[in-house]
Order: C-alpha cells, then sequence, then structure tokens
C-alpha cells in the first residue's frame, strides 16, 4: 500500500532522526548544566576579562558560538540556548560574537558581583599620569594580537612624550618598559627600531602569559604587525613554537630584556622624570610604557626560605620533577591538578598542604582525582596546615598543633596572584570599574 511505503520509507526514518536529536540535545544540556554547576560550586563564575553574555531572547540555540570559539567548551548549549559555562577559562577572542547570526552576544568586561579595573586611557595610551603609557591586556584587551599591536602603536607615542622633556640627566632613559609578555617585546623592538634609550624588565621570563600555558598548549593567533619583524601570521601554534620564535627574535634584533627583576614603584618626580624601583635597584626615565598584562603577580608564602630557586609558583612540566621530593601549597584547581599530575610521576613524592580544612574553590572532577590521589597512598594530604620555613632540602608545617619537617626538593606554591590594581592606584593612574559593561 502507497501509505505504509509512505510510513517505512520517509515517516519512521524522520521520526528516529528526530527523536535521535531529541535525545542528543537532552544528553548535551545534561552535561553542560553539571560542568556549570561544578563551576558555580567551586565559585569559578568570574571571567578574568572580556567575555561574552547572551541574551536568551535573541539566541537561536545554533551552536555557532560554541564553534567558534578557540579554546572550546567555554560556551555549551542548555536547553536550547547558548550559556558560558566555563567562564574563568574565557580569554576574550570574541569569536563567538561574530559568529552569532542574531547579534545575541555583547561582550563586557566584568560581572554584577565582580568589578574590573579598566585603567583610563587616552587614544595615545596614556594613563591619566602624564608620561606612563599601557600596552596590552593591562588596558582592557586580552588575545596576543592586541599587545603586539597596541606595544607596536604606543612606542610612538612615548617615544614622541620622550622628546619633549627636557632633562639633564645622563642617566635618564627615553623610556623604561615594563613586561616582556606579547605587547612588551613589540614595544621593546619598536624602541630599537626608534633608537631610543631603553629598558625591558620582567619580573619572570620571555613570552609573558604565554609562558606558564601547560606544555604543548595550543594558541590561535591572527595575523600582527611586529616591529623590526613584518607581519607575522602564527595562525594555530604551540606554546613552545611560539617562545621560539620570540627567542629567535631576540637574537636577531639585539634585545636583551632584563629577567627576574619586579618594577615594585613608579613615582613621577617634579622635573617630569620618573623613578623606577625594582627589586634589584632603581632607573630614571623620561617615560614608563606598562606592558604587564592583568595576570598579576603569584601570592608569596611569606615565609623564611622562600627566596630559593627551589621554590616555584607553576607547575609547567611535571615530568621534571621526576624522583623528587614536592611540596604543593594551595587548595584551588590549579594546586589539586599540580599535585595529581607530579604524583604520576615516577618516584616522586608529593605532599600537598591546604591551610583550609576542605578543597571548596575546586572543580570536582579535580577533587575527585585528590580524592582517589590521597586514598592510593600517591599524595600526602596536609589540610589545615602552614608552611612555616623552606630549608634547603627540607620544609617546616604548622600541623595538627606541631611543628612537621618533611624532606624537601621542590616547593609549587599555588596560592592564585595579586592583581596589579593596587600597583596602578600607587602610581596614581585613574581606573574606571566594570561591571558588566562594555
Ligand atoms: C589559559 C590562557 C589561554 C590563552 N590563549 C590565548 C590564545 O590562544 N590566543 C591569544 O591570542 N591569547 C590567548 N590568551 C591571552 C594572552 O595570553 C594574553 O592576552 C597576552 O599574553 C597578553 O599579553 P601582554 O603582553 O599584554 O601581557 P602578558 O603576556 O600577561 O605579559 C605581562 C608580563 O609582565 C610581567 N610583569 C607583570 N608585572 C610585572 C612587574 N611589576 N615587574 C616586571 N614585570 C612584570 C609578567 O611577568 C609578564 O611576563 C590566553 C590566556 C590564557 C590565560
Amino acid at each position: 500500500m502507497p501509505s505504509d511505503l509512505f510510513i517505512a520509507v520517509y515517516l519512521l526514518p524522520l521520526v528516529a532522526i528526530w527523536l535521535g536529536w531529541i535525545g542528543y540535545n537532552k544528553l548535551r544540556s545534561h552535561r553542560n548544566r553539571e560542568i556549570l554547576e561544578d563551576n558555580i560550586q567551586a565559585g569559578l563564575m568570574e571571567p578574568n576579562s572580556l567575555h561574552p553574555v547572551i541574551d536568551p531572547a535573541h539566541c537561536l540555540g545554533c551552536a555557532a558560538c560554541v564553534r567558534a570559539c578557540p579554546e572550546k567548551k567555554i560556551l555549551g548549549i542548555i536547553d536550547g540556548k547558548a550559556a558560558l559555562i566555563e567562564p574563568s577559562m574565557c580569554v576574550g577572542h570574541g569569536a563567538c560574537a561574530t559568529s552569532c547570526p542574531t547579534d545575541a552576544i555583547t561582550l563586557v568586561f566584568g560581572t554584577a558581583t565582580r568589578g574590573v579595573d579598566i585603567p583610563l586611557l587616552s587614544p595615545e595610551f596614556e594613563t591619566t599620569v602624564p608620561g606612563v603609557f599601557i600596552a596590552g591586556e593591562l588596558g582592557g584587551m586580552g588575545l596576543i594580537k592586541n599587545a603586539i599591536e597596541q606595544g607596536r602603536q604606543a612606542i610612538v607615542y612615548a617615544a614622541q612624550r620622550a622628546a619633549k622633556v627636557r632633562s639633564t640627566d645622563p642617566a635618564a632613559l627615553d623610556v623604561l618598559i615594563v613586561g616582556c609578555g606579547p605587547a612588551g617585546i613589540s614595544s621593546s623592538l619598536g624602541a630599537i627600531e626608534r633608537k631610543l634609550r631603553f629598558v625591558t624588565i620582567d619580573q619572570s621570563s620571555l613570552g609573558g602569559t604565554v609562558a606558564h600555558f601547560p606544555r604543548g598548549k595550543l594558541v590561535m593567533t591572527a595575523p600582527a604587525t611586529l616591529p623590526m619583524v613584518g607581519v607575522v601570521k602564527f595562525g594555530e601554534i604551540s606554546k613552545e613554537s611560539l617562545l621560539a620564535f620570540w627567542e629567535e627574535t631576540l637574537a636577531e634584533t639585539g634585545l636583551k630584556p632584563q629577567f627576574e627583576e619586579q618594577v615594585t614603584a613608579i613615582s613621577r618626580r617634579a622635573d617630569e622624570l620618573f623613578d623606577v624601583t625594582t627589586s634589584r635597584g632603581s632607573y630614571v626615565a623620561k617615560t614608563v610604557l606598562l606592558a604587564i598584562g592583568r595576570r598579576g603577580t603569584p601570592r608569596a608564602l611569606g615565609v623564611p626560605g622562600e627566596e630559593q630557586s627551589k621554590v616555584v609558583y607553576r607547575l609547567i612540566d611535571p615530568e621534571q620533577y621526576a624522583g623528587q621530593h614536592v611540596l604543593v601549597v594551595g587548595g584551588g584547581d590549579s594546586a589539586l591538578e599540580a599535585a595529581t599530575r607530579l604524583a604520576e610521576q615516577p618516584g616522586t613524592t608529593v605532599t600537598l598542604s591546604y591551610r583550609s580544612a576542605a578543597f571548596s574553590r575546586a572543580r570536582a572532577k579535580n577533587r575527585d582525582k585528590m580524592n582517589r590521589a590521597v586514598e592510593d597512598g600517591s599524595v600526602q594530604l596536609m589540610l589545615e596546615s602552614q608552611v612555616r620555613s623552606i630549608g634547603t632540602d627540607s620544609a617546616t608545617l604548622a600541623w595538627r598543633g606541631e611543628d612537621r619537617t618533611i624532606a624537601n626538593d621542590i616547593v609549587i606554591v599555588c596560592a592564585g596572584g595579586v592583581l596589579p590594581t593596587q600597583f596602578l592606584h600607587d602610581i596614581g593612574i585613574n581606573v574606571e570599574t566594570k561591571f558588566g559593561t562594555v
């Protein structure tokens, strides 16, 4: 019969596809809601800078934004609408907003509950303190491409300003560049090109935030123009290849930044010069270009022995600690991830010290992994403990009412970071606090 044939050939497959689609959507919603709820529980709902806000009234649930995001898994569909399910991992690519066919996505800074401080800048990248310029993520816009472009432009204005400062101080630099991430590298190359007298200082190493990405992390970046080098088209590149590119650039251009030196204070003198104090000394400069990003400075423990090179503030490569006694300090995701990854290394003994009684600020999957590691004895957990001092081959912790000394080769402190806001206030730079606005 024709109607039976119609049902068998057309209707049944269509119904099967439709039911399959409903089932897939339910499963997808369920998984995404679980991720979101895990992040709510762990208190990880505050994006670092520019991030999407989705208007559900205009969202079609087509998932174009989910597919467009280079970081993947930041957005997800829940009940037919897009949602920001991994807010703290959003780095502000903005591809979600451009891909949305109904303009349902707005990119904003901060949230209603947590403001983000954005320094006030002139179109010439100058702050409210004349002579102090800002380039890169510190100014609000994330991404390597933006940092490179802003660094290249800001140094032009800093050079113009320096040329106007009348100074008889022979030690005065034209510009002191703080930070050697993409913005600092770009402005430093611009300074060489313009034959400026300058110094570039970084509290850590070459490459900025990228240097601290996990091993093998893929970085997506659009073309940008680097002074002395020209247009660089990285596309998708591994963290290691990008760092190798920066190393080569330094070798080819003769740029010699000073690493492991931290700028601690900047003050403007009556003669318009700046006194810049660092962890190693001081400088005098006609202008200062801040390219320090927004990730801040790792929070230190402030205990005797912390100045030793065996104390680090991030785990990048667990394999380098195979066979060693490692103490991890902290109770957030990065501490738990570090401890459990280290515990997988052959011959490594891992102790995790956390000052609180429970891991309330970590994702469920990391807490579960940690519980398993404690159960199988690969991590020794010291909750409600505090590091007292760090020796050359030991560390002493206050735990359960007494001091306990353990064998130690490496200390990894994962205690969060101190944001640059106070540093900007101390220099006198005005900032605007944005609570979910553009
Ligand atoms: C997990 C993650 C993934 C990302 N993925 C991408 C990606 O795929 N593509 C992309 O384009 N962007 C990505 N980003 C963003 C990108 O890394 C940043 O936007 C970019 O690095 C900003 O460059 P910057 O030069 O402004 O600052 P940073 O790279 O943050 O560099 C700032 C430098 O200043 C130094 N510094 C800070 N304070 C001081 C001080 N007081 N004294 C001396 N030195 C100081 C720091 O040590 C650092 O080296 C990602 C970010 C994160 C966190």
